[in-house]
C-alpha cells in the first residue's frame, strides 16, 4: 500500500465531483521536512514551533530561533508554511520555563495567554520570525486564542517589531499573513468579529473537541468516551464553515481528525477545502478523496445534521457511504 500511496504523490487532490483540497501537513522539526516531497503535501499548515523550545535545555536564543525558521523556509523552497506561535502549557511542557504547578494546566497559563504575559518572550519570537521570513511571506498563527481582543493585542506587539526592523534597515517580509487557531469554544461566539479581524483561521480540532465536549485528550479513560463524528461536533465545524464562507476567509483544520480518511472525507463534505495533517497521511486521505462524490456526501451528511428527532449513527452513515463508493 506505502507503493501505491507514493504513486498518488504528484496526482492532484481533486475530489471525483471536481472539488480541489489542499492536503498540508504537520511538522515541528527539521528531520520532519524531508516528508513534505516524500508525501507530495502543498505546504506546512501547522508547525508547532514550540518543539524546538520543547527538546532545548535553556531557552532558544533570538539568533537560535532565527535560524531555525530560516532553515524551514529554506527547505521548504516556496511551498507555503504555517508557523504557529509558541504554545507552551497544558500538555506541551517546556522544562525551563514552567513555574509553577497548576490544577488545570490545560486551562491554564499557557499558549498565547502566557505570550501576551511574558511579551519579551513573544515579541523575540514575533522578531525571529519577521526577520527569518524578510523578502519572502510570512504565514502565522496564534495558538488558544480566547477573546478576539488577544489578537488585537499581538497585532500591536507585531507592529512594534515591524517598526523596530525598519528603523535598523532590515529588510520585511514582502507578504504577511495572519491567522488564529480556533480551538476554544468561546470563539465560537465570535465568529464573524474573529474572521474579519485575521486572514485565516485554522481548527485545532484537538483542543476544541477537548474543550467542546470537556473530555481530557491525554486521558485515555474518557478521550474516546465521545464520538468525534458524532453530531455535536460535526454541527460545530459546519457553523465554522458557515461562517468561512459567508466573510470569505480562507479556513483549515489541522488536528489528527484531518488525517484520517473516514473523519476527513466528512470534513470535506462540511465544506473544508483545505486540511493538515501527520505526513504519513497524506497519501491515504488523498486515495480517498480521489473517488469521493463531495456533493452527494454532503446532502447526506447535511441531512442527518438537520435531523432532531433520530439518533441514527453518523460514523455508521459514513462507514457505509465508504464502502459503497
Ligand atoms: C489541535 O489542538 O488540534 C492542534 C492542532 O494543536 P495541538 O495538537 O498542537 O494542540
Ligand atoms: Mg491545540
Amino acid at each position: 500500500r506505502q507503493e501505491q500511496f507514493r504513486a498518488l504523490r504528484d496526482v492532484d487532490s481533486v475530489t471525483k465531483d471536481g472539488q480541489r483540497i489542499s492536503l498540508m501537513m504537520n511538522a515541528g522539526l527539521m528531520v520532519d521536512l524531508p516528508q513534505l516531497v516524500e508525501s507530495g503535501a502543498d505546504g506546512i499548515g501547522l508547525f508547532r514551533t514550540e518543539l524546538q523550545f520543547m527538546i532545548a535545555s535553556t531557552m532558544p536564543k533570538l539568533e537560535e530561533q532565527e535560524a531555525f525558521y530560516r532553515n524551514v523556509l529554506r527547505q521548504t523552497a516556496g511551498r507555503p508554511v504555517t508557523f504557529r506561535t509558541l504554545d507552551i502549557g497544558g500538555d506541551k511542557v517546556v522544562s525551563y520555563f514552567r513555574a509553577q504547578e497548576e490544577e488545570n494546566p490545560a486551562l491554564g497559563w499557557r499558549a498565547i495567554r502566557l505570550a501576551l504575559d511574558r511579551p519579551g518572550l513573544l515579541r523575540t519570537q514575533l522578531r525571529a520570525l519577521l526577520r527569518a521570513s524578510a523578502g519572502s511571506e510570512l504565514k502565522m498563527m496564534l495558538p488558544m486564542v480566547t477573546e478576539v481582543a488577544e489578537i488585537h493585542a499581538v497585532r500591536d506587539l507585531m507592529q512594534k517589531e515591524v517598526q523596530h526592523l525598519s528603523k535598523f534597515g532590515h529588510s520585511l517580509p514582502r507578504k504577511l499573513q495572519f491567522g488564529a487557531m480556533l480551538e476554544v469554544p468561546a470563539l465560537l461566539w465570535q465568529l464573524d468579529e474573529l474572521m474579519t479581524e485575521v486572514d485565516f483561521v485554522s481548527v485545532g480540532s484537538n483542543d476544541l473537541f477537548q474543550f467542546s465536549m470537556a473530555v481530557d485528550r491525554g486521558n485515555a479513560r474518557v478521550s474516546d468516551r465521545f464520538d468525534i463524528l458524532g453530531k455535536p461536533f460535526l454541527r460545530i465545524l459546519r457553523d465554522i464553515v458557515r461562517a468561512a464562507e459567508r466573510n470569505r476567509t480562507p479556513l483549515t483544520l489541522c488536528g489528527e481528525m484531518a488525517g484520517k480518511p473516514l473523519s476527513a472525507m466528512a470534513l470535506i463534505a462540511l465544506g473544508f477545502r483545505s486540511v493538515s495533517m501527520t505526513p504519513t497521511a497524506i497519501g491515504p486521505v488523498k486515495a480517498m478523496l480521489l473517488g469521493l462524490d463531495a456533493g452527494q456526501l454532503a446532502a447526506e451528511l447535511n441531512a442527518m445534521l438537520d435531523d432532531t428527532r433520530s439518533n441514527a449513527s453518523v460514523r455508521e452513515m459514513l462507514v457505509s457511504f465508504a464502502a459503497g463508493h
